[in-house]
């Protein structure tokens, strides 16, 4: 049998470091995008950078029009792809946190124009992946939107954010040290496609967030850019797998089991986290030292601190096979019952 045509939409400029917001207007010109822009911000995040992204734009001459969100739901996605076919901008610019990157990434993706990446914080891989999550659709996790074709990540704003946010980036990134083997595994017993590059390159970033944890501290620029490095780099792993299955496993149907379950849950990369070591452990793998360099981030590594009830992690630990029934992982192999998911999660001191 033939093998597939294989399509990868990668970034074609990145520029991380400490005001590179104040190059926008030079990466803008190189890319082409001369006349006008959309910027999609929240209110917050308008007041913090896209104000300032506005202005440097429009001293070139630029036409320049904002569009504000304050959240992520398909109605959200819809208004701004209204925006986009009465301006007709070159450009859709997202500024902002999860939500606002997502929103512009999937309207813009939708109406075939292109879209650069602002981010205000370094919370989950989204920043940099070709995957949106959007509330109100028929699925609770990411679906495919588009590369951004530029990412501007600004230390000097990103190390603003609060420390919660970067402890959830580097939940998010960790998070493929599971991710990668649960792909792996569909492989070896479903025959599902696997790519060895895009798995080695999501690995990679694990592994470089874990090694490096004394570094990302906060005001270490230093520590922040191996964190915004690694999870630009777990974008385009995405963006070469041309699917989440790189940085996605059962740890984040872990995650996204317990948004379902409770309303006052933790943010994604922290949940993600948490899930990472109770699926090392199904693996076998070294849980501990998962655990122990979320510690050292000062994350969360049980249900007290992910201020979640311990019940709930044990219902989200066993629900969570069921949030993606197409994507194999190591809880499909496990079939796990409601007295196993109890022993992980104690075992692991989760709960
Ligand atoms: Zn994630």
């Amino acid at each position: 049998m033939p093998l597939k045509h294989h399509r990868m939409q990668l970034p074609r400029e990145v520029l991380v470091g400490n005001g590179t917001i104040e190059r926008i207007p030079e990466i803008s010109r190189r890319l082409g995008f001369t006349e006008s822009a959309l910027i999609i911000a929240g209110s917050k995040t308008y007041d913090l950078v896209g104000k300032t992204v506005k202005k440097l734009l429009e001293d070139e001459e630029m036409e320049v029009n904002t569009f504000l969100v304050e959240s992520a739901t398909a109605k959200d996605v819809m208004a701004v792809e209204e925006k986009v076919k009465t301006l007709k901008p070159q450009v859709v610019i997202g500024v902002g946190g999860g939500t606002k990157i997502d929103v512009a990434k999937l309207s813009s993706a939708h109406q075939e124009v292109p879209f650069i990446s602002v981010p205000t914080t370094a919370s989950h891989d989204g920043i940099a992946s070709p995957l949106s999550s959007v509330k109100g659709l028929e699925k609770p996790f990411s679906i495919m939107a588009q590369a951004p074709i530029a990412i501007i990540a600004d230390t000097n704003v990103i190390m603003q954010a609060p420390w919660r946010f970067t402890i959830s980036g580097c939940g998010d990134v960790i998070a493929k040290y599971t991710a990668v083997r649960d792909w792996k595994l569909a492989h070896e017993e479903k025959n599902e496609y696997y790519g060895g590059y895009a798995a080695s390159l999501a690995l990679m970033s694990a592994k470089l967030v874990m090694q490096n944890a004394e570094l990302i501290k906060p005001k270490s620029e230093e520590g922040f850019r191996v964190l915004i490095e690694a999870l630009i780099s777990c974008g385009v792993s995405m963006s070469i797998a041309g699917s989440s299955r790189p940085c996605s496993g059962s740890e984040h149907l872990f995650s996204h089991a317990l948004d379902m379950i409770t309303p006052k849950h933790a943010m994604h990369g922290e949940q993600c986290g948490v899930g990472t070591i109770m699926m090392a452990y199904l693996y076998r793998a070294n849980w501990k030292h998962i655990r122990e360099t979320l510690k050292k981030l000062r994350a969360p590594t049980n249900a007290y601190e992910l201020c979640v009830e311990k019940e709930d992690v044990v219902k989200a630990l066993e629900m969570a096979a069921t949030m993606r029934p197409e994507r194999y992982t190591i809880l499909n192999r496990q079939k796990l019952d409601h007295e196993a998911c109890e022993k992980i999660a104690k075992t692991t001191e989760v709960v």
